[in-house]
């Protein structure tokens, strides 16, 4: 067989004519052809492909130019054929059961396919576009307008301004509630916007006094700074335990009690309390004379300041205290005096004070055994102890343990204090007036009971109050003048006061 004929003619079949040969095309369109076949064949073995990304991107033609988006989408498309098969996994595993284990925790999680939840989630504060936030005032440029010609806008253009100033609101205090405005294009005019801002400014300084007022109100707020950390470095010191409370709050002093802690070279009682002297003075300007004629304060107090004055009544108090517990009067013991703190014991028990003696509720026996240990404390106090109490009413006598006790003798005084006897006598008068107004049929005439205190003998006559003070008086002017002249008292004086000297505080 002629081979060439072979390869030029068609080959004849012996069944027949066959259909005519493709014509022949070189490899690369055979290649190509190819490629492009399996490619088709491959986009069909995907058919949710492209569902997946009009799913995703409904408005946009899926976007096949970068490959990341395309890892992506095909990686989202396995991750629900594997959550797919997680679900009946589930079912399987679970069947009828009432009580069911959730797969849950472990299907894919597609930072951009959960969409339900993070659009939820969406801090749009964060973002550029906040609904609720009105546009942006448009920032007026520096040559202080806008446009050209008939369309200038100026910063002072209502709208602009207006949405300015609306946007000025979120710098008002937090506590302001100024509304959410949701979406609104509010527009608040200058006037509006001032008296709201005006507004919030005086609520915020009125809640602040309010909230001060709250703060200072309380006990331990009563006292000063200084004074606090004055008591603080007692606790610290060991000297007291513990300060419990407030006890007292009057108009000079604040009485706190506390638990006795140990000093080395003297025993603190389990309770004390601590009598704070206030440090606001205007109180004390009325009692001045209480001080500044005491002889033994003369010399100090004129060259002191209002500050170091306070401390003398603390230590007036001490000294008074000191002399009363020497003649064994019946009075809180001083354990302590720093500065303006003056600590003592405590009278009464387990924290509870004794009462006031117009508090206590006294049978009638009682009462008239309280009137004569009361008589004796004056005539003890007058006589052994040289002082007048200058405030003695039933509010600064204590009924504790079947006694009458003695407190509050800071403003006390020497009898040859210029006033010194006026004050007996009104201590008289209110001892007398207490005790007569309870029934006491023995307590004394004020006039009596103060002959009886001093062993003065002044003419109690037709017991005329005027007449009587004036003797006083008389009696108070002779002893001023002997004094000056030769430096001795008329009136019966048996002790001296033998208090520490008094000196000035070195430390301020
Ligand atoms: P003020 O000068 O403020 O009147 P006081 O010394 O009278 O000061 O004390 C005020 C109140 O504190 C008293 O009425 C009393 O109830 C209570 N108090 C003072 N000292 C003591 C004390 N040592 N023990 C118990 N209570 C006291
Ligand atoms: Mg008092």
């Amino acid at each position: 067989m002629d081979r060439t004929a072979v390869t030029t003619e068609a080959p004849k079949s012996p069944w027949g004519s066959g259909t005519p040969a493709v014509p022949a095309c070189s490899l690369t369109d055979v290649m190509s052809e190819q490629l492009a076949r399996q490619l088709d064949e491959e986009s069909n073995a995907f058919p949710a492909l492209t569902d997946v990304t009009t799913l995703l991107f409904p408005d946009e033609s899926p976007d096949t130019t970068s490959d990341l988006m395309l890892a992506q989408i095909l990686q989202m498309q396995f991750d629900r054929e594997f959550d797919d098969q997680l679900r009946r996994e589930e079912k399987k595993f679970n069947g009828d059961s009432k009580v069911s284990i959730s797969f849950e925790n472990y299907r894919m999680v597609h930072p951009y396919e959960d969409s339900d939840s993070s659009e939820d989630e969406v801090d749009w504060q964060d973002t550029r576009h906040d609904p609720y936030r009105a546009e942006k005032p448009q920032a007026t440029p520096r040559k202080g307008f806008t446009g050209k010609g008939k369309n200038i806008t100026t910063k002072h253009d209502e709208v602009t301004c207006g949405r300015k100033n609306t946007a000025r609101m979120d710098n008002f205090a937090p506590e302001v509630h100024v509304g959410d405005g949701l979406g609104m294009d509010l527009k608040l005019s200058n006037q509006v916007f001032n008296s709201l801002k005006q507004h919030c400014s005086s609520e915020q300084r009125r809640s602040a006094r309010l909230h001060e007022k709250k703060e200072h109100s309380t006990a331990e707020q009563a006292v000063d700074p200084r004074t606090r950390l004055l008591m603080y470095k007692m606790v610290n010191a060991g000297v007291l335990e513990n300060i419990n409370g407030c006890i007292s709050t009057g108009k000079e002093s604040v009485v706190f009690h506390a638990d006795g802690g140990s000093l080395e070279e003297q025993p603190i009682p389990d309770e004390v309390v601590l009598k704070v002297f206030k440090t606001t003075l205007n109180e004390f300007k009325n009692r001045d004379r209480y001080i500044k004629d005491d002889y033994r304060f003369i010399d100090r107090f004129s060259k002191l300041n209002p500050r170091k004055i306070i401390r003398l009544w603390a230590e007036k108090e001490m000294h008074n205290l000191t002399r009363m517990k020497r003649a064994e009067i019946p009075c809180p013991e001083v354990v302590l005096l720093k500065k303006h703190i003056l600590v003592m014991s405590f009278i009464g028990k387990d924290h509870v004070p004794a009462p006031k003696l117009k508090d206590a509720m006294l049978g009638s026996e009682v009462i008239k055994n309280a009137y004569y240990q009361v008589l004796h404390m004056m005539q003890q106090l007058y006589q052994e102890c040289n002082l007048v109490h200058a405030d003695l009413s039933e509010y600064n006598m204590l009924w504790h343990e079947g006694k009458v006790w003695l407190i509050d003798v800071s403003q006390s005084v020497e009898p040859t204090h210029p006033h010194g006897l006026e004050f007996l006598f009104r201590d008289c008068r209110n001892v007398s007036t207490f005790f007569q107004k309870r029934g006491v049929s023995e307590a004394m005439s004020v006039y009596d009971l103060f002959n009886a205190v001093t062993g003065l003998n002044i003419p109690v006559g037709a017991e005329n109050e005027a007449e009587f003070i004036a003797e006083i008086v008389a009696l108070e002017k002779r002893n001023e003048g002997h004094v000056q002249r030769r430096g001795k008292k008329t009136f019966q004086v048996v002790s001296e006061d033998a208090g520490p000297p008094l000196k000035p505080d070195a430390d301020d």
